[in-house]
């Protein structure tokens, strides 16, 4: 019974792991190993383990957000990716650690504590799906699923050398996603190499009626091609420091070998970490209403008025970011305020839209780095506004719309550095058959 022994190792080494990339395990992925062995699992993933972040529902297994306040919701039914993986033989594996909420860029604002980077333990894993890309570089998952509402994928898989996709929005159903900012987020694939996760990509992607955001549309992974010489635009405003552009730099010199390349200014980028910020907070104020201690999650024993329940539960319940976060986007979206903020930010948005419109009419694909810097050292970004501005190369994709697939380049000084993919929308099979060209 080969399945069923390789499942368990991994999921003692995952147990007996320091990189705290998971936040439970599945018991039952022995079983489901076991009756691949038999021959009774099938599918386009048919015994491969498959990590999945804790936002995603799953049934019967924990699903916390890495919040205390919903540290022991079990939801009663599957996301449709999860769904769609039991239905092409995956064997889930675990739940993947993460930012609370998936509200932040290192992991570290997770009430199960940070997630440590595999190439150094001192350094972050990048967030919010921090654990879904630290169990791939450390050998304890094949895959993952993690969810992008601002870089969650392309941040973490960019700090520990993998593969991270941001799928067009509406390829991915969302169904069963714990929302966090419905119109910026996609859950996407993580994968060590280009065709694991075009495979992954075409089990989760596609129609599903549940979200109306929806676009019906499939991918293929047989659709990945030989690209011959395209034209790429190198996005002038996303840029890094000294570390991270030598290596870019590097990868340049590669891509100038089979395309074209030229620099490209898109103008509107400089609004787009505020508007973006503005947006998610707004968004995150509504969704998080629902947890009121009463139907899931944490409930306290003593017994007040309701006003008072409320705040005790959400008091105890929620991290300090997501405080901020709720107040802020309240804040953001009251009667005197909404047309300062709230709709400025949505025009920006507008003008992020019009931008890459206009510079995808002329390049084929546009390249940046993902991240500004090289992995974190573990309490680093002490304020929350520093975090934010390590999300500037990669919020713009989430306010537009469009696919960015994160891929490692050069390392430098011993960590991974990660380049940014971004095609128009739709264009998955593009942009990973780029990506595989340069692997
Ligand atoms: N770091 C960004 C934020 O905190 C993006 C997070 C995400 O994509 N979920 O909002």
């Amino acid at each position: 019974s080969k399945a069923e022994d390789l499942v368990a190792e991994l999921i003692e080494r995952i147990k007996k792991s320091d990189l705290n990339a998971f936040i439970s395990v599945n018991e039952k992925a022995v079983d489901d190993a076991r009756r691949f062995d038999e021959g009774k699992l099938s599918g386009k993933l048919a015994g491969i383990p498959v990590a999945v972040k804790d936002n995603i529902s799953t049934k019967g297994m924990l699903t916390t957000c890495a919040s205390k306040i919903l540290h022991n919701y079990i939801p009663p039914y599957d996301a449709h990716v999860v769904e769609r993986l039991k239905q092409e033989g995956a064997i889930i594996i675990g739940k993947t650690n993460m930012d609370e909420f998936a509200m932040g860029t290192t992991t570290e604002t997770s009430y199960f504590g940070v997630v440590k980077n595999p190439f150094d333990k001192s350094r972050v894993a990048g967030g919010s799906s921090g654990g879904s890309a630290a169990c791939l570089a450390g050998d304890e998952s094949v895959v993952s699923l993690g969810s992008d509402t601002g870089g969650s994928i392309r941040c973490p898989a960019s700090f520990c050398g993998v593969y991270g996709l941001k799928p067009t929005y509406g390829l991915v159903s969302r169904y069963g996603l714990i929302p966090y900012a419905n119109s910026l987020e996609q859950i996407g694939p993580f994968a060590t190499c280009v065709e694991d996760l075009a495979i992954l990509l075409e089990v989760i992607a596609g129609k599903d009626e549940r979200d109306s955001t929806n676009s019906g549309k499939d991918f293929n992974s047989r659709d990945l091609r030989d690209v011959g010489r395209l034209k790429i635009g190198v996005i002038r405003e996303m840029s890094g420091n000294e570390d991270v552009m030598s290596s870019f730099n590097e990868a340049l010199e590669v891509v100038k070998k089979h395309h074209e390349v030229e620099e490209v200014s898109l103008r509107s980028l400089k609004y787009a970490l505020p508007a973006y910020y503005i947006i998610a907070m707004s968004e995150a104020s509504s969704n998080l209403a629902r947890y009121d201690g009463v139907r899931y999650g944490l409930a306290l024993d003593r017994l007040s008025n309701w006003n008072d329940y409320f705040s005790e539960v959400r008091a105890e319940g929620f991290g300090d970011e997501v405080k901020r976060r709720i107040m802020l986007g309240s804040y953001a979206l009251s009667a005197g305020y909404y047309g300062k903020y709230y709709l400025k930010a949505l025009k920006v948005r507008t003008l992020v839209i019009n931008d890459f419109e206009r510079a995808l009419s002329k390049y084929d694909l546009l390249i940046a780095p993902t991240m500004p810097s090289l992995p974190f050292r573990i309490g680093e970004l002490a304020d929350p506004l520093t975090m934010y501005k390590a999300d500037v190369n990669t919020v713009p994709i989430n306010l537009s719309g469009l696919p960015s697939l994160s891929m490692p380049i050069f390392m430098r000084k011993g960590l991974p550095v990660g380049m940014q993919i971004i095609g128009n929308y739709f264009s998955e099979s593009l942009i990973l058959s780029f990506a595989k060209q340069l692997e």
